[in-house]
């Protein structure tokens, strides 16, 4: 079990890592890793493996098994106040939540009277509303869900109103929005724009935008951070504001302002992460063929 490689480039890294943590790799042989989310009612965690269409869990003590084999290419996943799954699936191009008795409920499949392209990752706001990606990486070709041609007029972050569930494209001026997440105050929102990775001018960027106004219209769109290998996918922030963004030489992370502080190397390119544990201090990373789990100094955020 390797010692974590974790590189600081501030002072300030140094206290939210802990260099002498192990990297454990808590279950290989997938062919793409993606949407890990913690369940702390169960202290689990959950995750996809795309294009082998199948949602997995792990315990700790019991190890990994197959949770879902047939997933409908689930990739970004989260998990609301109540303690509910929500999915992003390729395949019927939807988000989904999974209620305590197991049925699916469709959240969103449709804007502007038809079809999304395909849901990528999925987050709770603040005040319960859903917002998730729609790219159209799922539908480029059948193997991490079905080729179609896109139907919407471009690639949006939606967002599902928590009274009346209407689906509203809150952000349509980016090429792939891929991974998103909310500052710990809910006043910033942040959206991975992955696009570089089938576009040789497509983006490697993570966009801030102002999120004040309730009704979930976003301002003052800006640059926050170019991530300089491969491309931005997942990320999460811990309960300090620092972000915490998959790339692909590992985990990197970002303070609030913006300063790259340092990243954990990883052997996989990493698609995403989120904090788990009792103490939520435990970072579990979804990277390529594998997934990932070691401690760090400091804890995520959740609504
Ligand atoms: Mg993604």
């Amino acid at each position: 079990m390797p010692i974590a490689k974790t590189i600081a480039y501030t002072e300030n890294y140094r206290k939210l890592v802990l260099p002498g943590a192990a990297v454990e790799t808590l279950q290989s042989g997938m062919l793409w890793a993606e949407g890990p989310v913690y369940f702390p009612q169960g202290d689990y965690v959950i995750w996809s493996d795309i294009p082998n269409n199948r949602l997995w869990q792990w315990v700790p003590d019991l190890g990994p098994r197959v949770y879902t084999h047939a997933s409908n290419n689930r990739n970004g996943n989260t998990r609301d106040a109540q303690g509910r799954l929500i999915s992003c699936c390729h395949l019927t191009r939807s988000v989904v939540r999974t209620e305590a008795n197991g049925d699916q409920t469709t959240l969103a499949d449709a804007h502007a009277g038809k079809p999304l392209n395909s849901p990528n990752d999925v987050i709770v706001g603040p005040d319960g509303a859903v917002w998730f990606t729609d790219p159209t990486y799922g539908i480029m070709s059948d193997y991490e869900g079905r080729r179609c041609t896109p139907e919407q007029d471009g690639c949006y972050v939606y967002r599902i109103d928590p009274q009346t569930g209407a689906v509203e494209a809150k952000v349509t001026s980016l090429k792939m929005p891929n991974g998103l997440a909310f500052a710990p105050n809910g006043k910033t929102l942040y959206v991975a724009d992955s696009s570089r990775s089938h576009f040789s001018d497509g983006y490697h960027h993570l966009f801030a935008f102002d999120a004040t106004d309730t009704s979930g219209e976003l301002q003052n769109k800006r640059v926050f951070a170019e991530i300089e290998h491969g491309v931005p996918d997942g990320l999460r922030v811990d309960v300090m504001g620092n972000l915490w963004i998959s790339s692909a030489r590992g985990v990197e992370t970002y303070s609030a302002e913006g300063t790259l502080e340092g990243y954990i190397e990883l052997p996989e390119t990493v698609a995403n992460l989120c904090f788990g544990g009792p103490k939520r201090n435990r970072l579990f990373i979804t990277a390529s063929t594998s997934l990932y789990a070691v401690y760090v100094a400091v804890s995520g955020h959740e609504f």
